[in-house]
């Protein structure tokens, strides 16, 4: 249980401000993480580490010298939005390029990726080392789908020695690749974990019971046995971890036994004297073995075994000193460069100027009081959505819809209050939503509600096929970055059918508002439909069989939201008032609920 925090909500932002506070000699904090206190005196490959909070060492506390330059640290088991990537980047890099490194969750991805094409846009040369390091998470045949946990920190710590070393970028991605294709993890679970205010963990054990196969984000193991003793748990772990034994490697590995947060030191050291003996008789000679906490799960009980197959590159990188906070090994001077220049807060978000028609601003009001609409829906269901989400996945889909929906409003609000269109309006929502939301759902929702808003143009309300044509984009968009296909159990499948039946019914010239309201129906009907499906894409993947017999939790808000948005009652579009030149509105114009009357999703067409 977590017992100290204030607003559950600023848990890791506060967090990530105290440990960079006691630890101001060796990072500092700059917008969407942090980043080594010196940049360095020649430039070097920044290896950038990532992903949730709720890991600690990981990630932040591996910055500093011989291993990360900066760790990009996203809400609680939640990935970064692009933005935090690209800014941690930006403080980061030193003119020899930046590598993104991560476990394999699909929000990471899609985010690491987004702000890697920014980077790479502006000329700055760009990679991303994905870690696929547990064995429990897919077969060998697709290990290229297994998530990354305890293994990211080999894999980081190998790349963070050979940027050190003044590897280039390159050779630096080469070998933590090879660091990774060398690495295996199993984990077992004995408890849950709890979000700070939450009232139960996000997954229960029977007493007597352990899960073997735990994921780090508070998923449960993928099958419940019989907990054992020190001894056998000790032997089924090596058995599993050397039954993957890489071709041709070598008797040298580096192992890790790791607690997951609320394993005792002492419980990993009864543990060690199972596991250490074991690997020696197998031959094994064990180099500089690592027992303690290294990539945690919040307060989850549970514990790890990481091997990772040494050969004559990897292993001097292994070795090498480091020196951050969390993490001290052998004598890593720092490299004393250059204090780095803070960077000022978000510099560039003066509003920008925007070029509307009054149509589309007034069109834009209806827009921000649908989205207005949305946020009221998903606050009352965050909980459920949370609930949905653990079954399988890691139980944050609540937060991270209602994160990005409060985040959307604002930015919705504040935009049209600079007197931008609907285009304008949606973008802004969009770029919000996937900066604070965080998580796979976060980035696809930021980046659909982008494409609607780009679809419609500040030039006038949409006529029906125009607005089809928004909806159409807000699907393909989902499509292109998540790539998953109807049958994967995710929100496509609650998406498509609404966006093939808005546009059918816009085709044979339905009232869009009916239009609207019918395919919000359908796609209720399909999220339900999903609980019947085994997840192939997502956190809830390696778990498939325990979310059958619940529906998708991004498909089920999905169809909420569009619900939502089309109850909204339409105002019948009035007379067109002369139209008068372009201004601004005030900044403090209230573009909240007294707009609830006017048409929410658009149904002036
Ligand atoms: P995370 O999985 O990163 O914790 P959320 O919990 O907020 O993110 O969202 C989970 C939802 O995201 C799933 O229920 C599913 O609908 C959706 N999802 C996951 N992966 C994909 C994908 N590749 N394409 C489309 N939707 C996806
Ligand atoms: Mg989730």
């Amino acid at each position: 249980m977590t017992k100290i925090f204030n607003d559950p909500s600023d848990f890791a932002e506060e967090a990530l401000a105290g440990f960079c506070d006691v630890h101001a000699d060796l990072v500092r904090q700059v917008p969407g993480g942090a980043v080594r206190r010196f940049r360095p005196a020649q430039p070097k490959v920044a290896v950038l580490a990532g992903g949730g909070s709720g890991h600690y060492p990981a990630f932040a506390g591996l910055v500093g010298a011989g291993f990360a330059d900066g760790a990009v640290v996203g809400n609680i088991f939640t990935s970064p939005s692009a933005q935090q990537a690209y800014s941690v980047a930006k403080a980061a890099e030193s003119g020899a390029g930046v590598v993104f490194t991560y476990g394999n969750y699909a929000g990471d991805v899609m985010n690491f990726g987004m702000a890697s094409e920014r980077l790479a846009a502006e000329g700055i040369a760009v990679e991303n080392v994905l870690v696929t390091d547990d064995i429990a998470s897919a077969p060998p045949s697709e290990s290229a789908k297994r998530r990354g946990i305890a293994g990211d920190f080999t894999v980081f710590k190998v790349m963070g020695a050979a940027a050190e070393n003044g590897a280039d970028l390159a050779e630096v991605v080469r070998l933590g690749r090879k660091a990774n294709d060398l690495t295996r993890t199993i984990g077992s679970a004995f408890a849950g974990c709890t979000f700070p205010g939450a009232e139960s963990p996000l997954f229960t054990l029977p007493e007597g019971q352990m899960g073997l196969g735990l994921g780090i984000h508070g998923e449960p193991g993928l099958h419940d046995t019989d907990l054992p003793s020190a001894k056998d748990l000790g032997h089924e772990l090596v058995a599993r971890v050397l039954a993957e034994t890489p071709p041709h490697a070598g008797k040298r590995i580096a192992v890790i036994l790791n607690g997951l947060g609320s394993t005792k030191h002492e419980e990993l050291f009864v543990l060690w004297g199972t596991v250490a003996p074991l690997l020696r008789a197998a031959g094994y000679t064990l180099v500089m073995p690592e027992v303690g906490e290294l990539v945690t799960s919040l307060d989850m009980a549970g514990v790890s075994l990481t091997i990772t197959w040494l050969d004559e590159e990897v292993e001097p990188l292994w070795v090498a000193p480091a020196e951050t906070p969390a993490y001290r090994r052998g004598n890593a001077a720092l490299e004393a460069g250059a204090r780095g220049v803070e960077e000022t807060a978000d510099g560039g978000a003066a509003a920008a100027a925007f070029v509307a028609t009054d149509a589309s601003r007034e069109y834009a009001a209806a827009c921000v009081a649908a989205i207005d609409a949305a946020r009221s829906s998903l606050h009352d269901a965050e909980e459920r959505l949370g609930r949905m989400d653990a079954i399988a996945g890691d139980g944050d889909h609540g937060r991270g819809m209602v994160r990005g929906v409060d985040a959307a409003a604002a930015a919705a609000s504040a935009a049209l209050g600079h007197g931008a269109g609907a285009g304008d309006v949606l973008a802004a929502a969009g770029d919000a939503w996937a900066d604070k939301a965080g998580g796979t759902s976060g980035v696809l929702w930021g980046a659909a509600l982008r494409a609607f808003g780009e679809t419609l143009g500040n030039s006038s309300a949409p006529e029906p096929r125009a607005l089809a044509a928004a909806v159409t984009a807000f699907a393909d968009r989902i499509i292109q970055l998540g790539k998953a296909e109807t049958g994967d159990k995710t929100m496509v499948d609650a998406l498509l059918p609404f966006a093939s039946a808005f546009s059918r019914a816009v085709a044979e010239g339905v009232e869009t508002g009916r239009a609207w309201q019918e395919a919000a129906q359908e796609s209720a009907a399909a999220a339900e439909g999903t609980a019947d499906l085994l997840p192939l894409k997502g956190r809830a993947r390696p778990l498939a069989e325990k979310s059958l017999g619940t529906a998708d939790p991004g498909a089920t808000s999905l169809a909420m939201v569009f619900a939502v948005m089309g109850r909204t009652s339409p105002a019948p579009p009035g007379p067109k008032a002369a139209p008068p030149p372009l201004r601004r509105r005030p900044l403090s114009h209230d573009n909240g609920r007294e707009h609830h009357g006017a048409a929410a999703h658009c149904r002036r067409g």
